[in-house]
């Protein structure tokens, strides 16, 4: 099963990736974390990025299409994978195309306003680290503290309800030819990630199985929370 997942910040892309990587042991691929890795190895290849990165500008196709195509060579694809974060572009997913055959992108579809209140709704403990929702569970007991030790939580420069508003919009304007370029070669799943988990995903799940994409026996019990 080899899978592109695109999601807006909010879509909850990583849960989802999260659940068929669990069940169904197939790796999840973010060029972000490789990237991240790269550079805090001091590789020449994470030199290369960090300079793009450290001026704010986007890391050039060609470097992108280079590392997933590396990462595609590991042995532990051979059952599947799948691949978060990219492509980001049109000429990135015809790349892809060329480097191995993709059977389904879902787009996971979430209004700006449904993505502006889960990530405005975050609020981290300043002191233990742990991730709270004032609208969504984990919620915090006591509204604004931390259930563990108590401190008042705070809300990440990031998930500012501005900076959210701003991010999906970016990232609705660059994703669209990805998205149109799945849809016209009839590869495109969408579903509605408004709704919970717990309503998406099994209905996702069955589609994969009764088109043929998801052939895979699951190698885990995971519940869906
Ligand atoms: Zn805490």
């Amino acid at each position: 099963m080899r899978l592109v997942l695109i999601g807006a910040p909010g879509a909850g892309k990583g849960v989802y990736a999260q659940y068929f990587r669990d069940k169904y042991c197939i790796p999840q691929i973010s060029t972000g974390d490789i990237f991240r890795e790269e550079i805090s190895k001091g590789t020449e290849l994470g030199l290369r990025v960090k300079s793009y990165v450290e001026r704010g500008e986007l890391v050039p196709d060609e470097i992108v299409i280079e590392v997933v195509k590396k990462r595609l060579q590991q042995p532990d694809v051979q059952r599947g994978f799948i691949l978060d974060g990219f492509p980001r572009t049109r000429p990135q997913a015809e790349a892809l195309d060329k480097i191995t055959s993709i059977d389904r992108a879902i787009h996971l579809k979430v209004s700006e306003e449904v993505a502006v209140k889960r990530l405005s709704g975050r609020r981290v403990c300043p002191v233990c680290g742990r991730v709270y929702n004032i609208y969504y569970e984990p919620k915090p007991k006591v509204n604004e503290k931390c259930d563990y030790d108590g401190a008042k939580l705070i809300q990440r420069q990031d998930d500012n309800p501005d900076v959210v508003r701003n991010r999906y919009r970016v990232f609705y304007d660059t994703i669209k030819p990805v998205i149109e370029y799945y849809y016209k070669s009839r590869r495109l799943i969408e579903v509605n990630a408004d709704k919970s988990l717990k309503e998406v995903l099994p209905v996702l799940e069955k589609t994969l199985i009764n088109t043929g994409v998801l052939k895979l026996t699951p190698c885990r019990d995971v519940k869906i929370e």
